[in-house]
């Protein structure tokens, strides 16, 4: 993790540069919000299309900022929450940490849509959702974006083993969702796998539970297919070639 003291040589360096949209720092004065917790506060530097991370935020691990994110949302959307979470640099390009994105952007999105739902729902996903473990889609047969849909569904509706509707529904979800997942082909993109969840979970929100969340078109939406030394390239369709005409 890089300390204070290597911050402030790249920062006078002008070597560094934005987190989030890898345009170079400049200088600020005032008070500038937190891309990420949307806390205000004195900003010594913003990059220059004025995003700004504060000091918590920049050393935060990716559970933090999945729950600050989540937290501080307001967005009815989950792809918008699920993308912000995305640009943090603890945030790996791959890795179960995106299981608890999709379950997270989905109750934000579910509460900020006017459902009663708190920080502890979300905190109860991702307890649910973290023993499974790195690569389970191939390793398990099932990708945990997928069961991190179901999971919402289960938590919302407070689904157990013994329910009826409840039940089903979450293993529909889930379901579903690998279904989508799996279609897409490989290798994994777990990117595409949580934005394949939420085009599955949005639906079912909305239609079954009656939660108004929306979802905007994600066809050509992905901005971290240069990350990706592993991107479909034009076969996937949040790639933005691979949107169709
Ligand atoms: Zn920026
Ligand atoms: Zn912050």
């Amino acid at each position: 993790m890089e300390d204070k003291g290597d911050l402030l040589s790249r920062l006078t360096s002008g070597e560094a540069s934005c987190p989030i949209c890898g345009a170079p720092l400049k200088p600020a004065s005032g008070e500038w919000e937190c891309y990420y917790c949307g806390k205000r506060e004195p900003a010594d530097f913003v990059c220059i299309n004025g995003h700004y991370v504060c000091e918590e935020c920049r050393l935060a691990s990716g559970e933090e900022i999945v729950l600050k994110v989540a937290s501080r949302s307001s967005e009815a959307d989950p792809s918008l929450i699920a993308d912000r979470i995305f640009t943090h640099p603890a945030v790996d390009l791959f890795g179960p940490i995106h299981h608890l994105v999709v379950a997270a952007s989905l109750l934000a999105a579910a509460k900020n849509a006017g459902a009663e739902l708190s920080l502890s729902h979300i905190k109860r996903a991702i307890a649910r959702l973290k023993p499974i473990p790195y690569a389970a889609c191939g390793l398990l047969g099932v990708c945990g974006a997928a069961i991190g849909a179901g999971v919402i569904v289960s938590v919302i509706t407070g689904a157990t083993h013994k329910s009826d509707r409840e039940r089903s529904l979450a293993m529909e979800t889930t379901a579903s969702a690998l279904k989508r997942i799996a279609g897409l082909g490989g290798p994994r993109c777990c990117k595409a796998s949580v934005y394949a969840s939420l085009e599955v979970a949005v639906p079912i929100l909305r239609e079954e539970i009656g939660i108004p969340v929306v979802l905007r078109d994600l066809e050509g939406a992905c901005m971290f297919s240069e990350r990706n030394g592993e991107c479909w390239g034009e076969r996937c369709p949040y790639h933005p070639r691979g949107r169709t005409a």
